[in-house]
């Protein structure tokens, strides 16, 4: 594989200031209630790391195996669910943490899956946002940062499983 050449996007202080607002945000929405904050794999396990630390609330911790690249940098339109949670979501606060949205595929799928569960509340997270996004019909309650139309790794985010442990955000230059 070749190297990618890698400029930084967002820091580690942009990303832990924006996290921390978010937490905020979101312990003041869910208020004196218990969450199940489901961690969406493996993309977003960084930002969900970070995030729940910044929440105040009880936060019970489940796992959401989904793959949609396959390896490739354009969304394939087919998700596949490699993890289920382990409990059921019937009457229970979900917040939904995915790392980036850009078709909003994953995201369309994700919702439709959990709702069929009748959780009593579902809120969306994620740390990045695509303008493709903007344009489709999924909403999203919190996102971090709206980016350019750009691969990006680091913080979780891979190209062909490497990248992930970068503690920042970066665009690949001689991927776009
Ligand atoms: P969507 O279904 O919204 O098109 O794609 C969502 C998924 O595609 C994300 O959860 C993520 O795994 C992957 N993805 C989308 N854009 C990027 C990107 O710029 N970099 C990386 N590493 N993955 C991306």
């Amino acid at each position: 594989m070749v190297p990618l050449k890698l400029s930084t996007m967002i820091s580690e202080q942009q990303i832990k200031e924006r996290v921390k607002t978010l937490g905020k945000q979101i312990t003041e929405e869910f208020k004196g209630e218990d969450i199940v904050a489901i961690c969406t794999l493996k993309g977003s396990y960084m930002f969900y790391s970070d995030l729940i630390r910044e929440i105040d609330l009880n936060v019970v911790c489940e796992f959401f195996g989904v793959s949609s690249y396959h390896g490739k940098t354009e969304s394939s339109g087919e998700v596949k669910v490699t993890l289920d949670v382990t409990h059921p979501l019937e009457g229970k606060n979900v917040l939904l943490v995915e790392d980036i949205v850009d078709s909003g595929l994953t995201m369309a799928y994700l919702k439709t899956c959990l709702l069929a569960r009748k959780p009593k509340k579902l809120k969306t997270v994620s740390l990045l946002v695509k303008p493709a996004a903007m344009k489709s019909d999924v909403s999203l309650d919190y996102h971090g940062f709206t980016i350019d139309n750009e691969f990006v790794v680091g913080y979780g985010l891979d190209y062909q499983e490497l990248y992930r442990n970068l503690p920042y955000i970066a665009k690949a230059d001689n991927l776009n």
